[in-house]
């Protein structure tokens, strides 16, 4: 089956800064597949709709992505 690949390409920056952020949004949740919630018993053991704890019911993650550019010094020098 298809599938959506993301990814990034990595630039340094051209104008003066060292961090960029990325907002990567509309990432399908795999912990419940999309669906936002799992069957649970409640007190009186009746099944409950339990939201996912992981995206908590949105269906959908979004992924924040922190990139630091430093200066390469520690470069190793291929022999
Ligand atoms: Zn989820």
């Amino acid at each position: 089956m298809s599938k959506e690949r993301k990814v990034i390409e990595l630039n340094p920056p051209s104008y003066k800064g060292t961090h960029e952020r990325i907002v990567s949004q509309g990432h399908e949740c795999e912990y419940c597949h999309g669906n936002g919630w799992f069957w649970g018993r409640d007190a009186n053991w009746e099944s409950v709709k339990v939201p996912c704890p992981i995206c908590q019911g949105k269906k959908e993650m979004k992924a924040i992505i922190e990139i630091t550019w430093l200066p390469d010094n520690e470069k190793t020098t291929k022999k």
